[in-house]
């Protein structure tokens, strides 16, 4: 079952800079795909499209999910590489927040956000601030954050890339982990093909821009 269907997608910005295509992306249910290619190539911009933070120039973007069928929204959580998270709350309050704007009940809220948080591995860490806490810890709150609304879809553009390399690995490991316990499509972009390699099921790899998927691979070892 097909998850995300990006066919014949085009992105050109409004200063005329062709990101991205012809593209076409399919991703089942539960897959784990990386999208891997040279900087600039538009892996980006090819998140922002299957997140809806852009609209294709050309082309179709279909999102098949329970969550946005149901209107509920929250079909997709992403994160960033900058784990952006607001400086004057808690990471429990950074976390909850999602839930907080879309009028989930209080009561609901904190044991959601607990459960979250351990499943990171920040269970002692909810009432820390931003400031208090190392590169690794701000990604697994900003994960947490993503992963807090239980979306089908996860999307991550280049999380570790800042992180200094064994904080890197285990996030990799324990994204691997939460992978397997969660059963949610990730996609994950990086410029790393070892990153790439280790993590997914599936490996797309695109051309320098305008980013076409060039090749494309599967890892037997990354089946759970
Ligand atoms: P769109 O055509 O999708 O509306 P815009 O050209 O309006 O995109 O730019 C959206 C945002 O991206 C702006 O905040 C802009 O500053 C930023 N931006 C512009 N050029 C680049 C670039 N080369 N790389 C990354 N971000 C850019
Ligand atoms: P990647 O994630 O692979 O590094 P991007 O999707 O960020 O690639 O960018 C692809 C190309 O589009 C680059 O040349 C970048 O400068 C340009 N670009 C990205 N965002 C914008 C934007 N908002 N406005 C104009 N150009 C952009």
């Amino acid at each position: 079952e097909a998850v995300v269907r990006l066919q014949a997608v085009t992105k050109r910005y409004r200063n005329g800079v062709l990101a991205l295509g012809p593209f076409d992306l399919t991703v089942k249910r539960g897959e784990f795909v990386a999208l891997v290619g040279p900087s600039g190539c538009g892996k980006s911009t090819a998140l922002r499209l299957v997140a809806g933070l852009a609209e294709p120039s050309s082309g179709t973007v279909r999102i098949a999910s329970r969550r946005a069928r149901s209107g509920s929204g929250h079909a997709i959580g992403v994160v960033f590489q900058e784990p952006t998270l607001m400086p004057w709350a808690s990471v429990r309050g950074n976390v909850g927040l999602p839930l907080k704007l879309s009028h989930v009940p209080r009561a609901e809220i904190e044991p959601r956000v607990m459960a979250v948080l351990a499943q990171v591995g920040l269970r002692d860490f909810a009432g820390a601030m931003p400031r208090e806490l190392s590169g690794g810890m701000k990604m697994r709150a900003a994960l947490a954050r993503a992963l807090v609304t239980d979306p089908d879809i996860l999307l991550l553009d280049e999380p570790f890339a800042a992180l200094d390399e064994i904080t890197r690995f285990r996030l990799n490991n324990d994204l691997l982990m939460l992978w397997r316990e969660l059963g949610k499509t990730v996609i994950f972009v990086t410029h790393s093909v070892y990153e790439s390699v280790y993590l997914a099921q599936r490996v797309l790899v695109m051309t320098p821009r305008p980013g076409k998927i060039a090749d494309e691979f599967g890892i037997n070892a990354a089946e759970p």
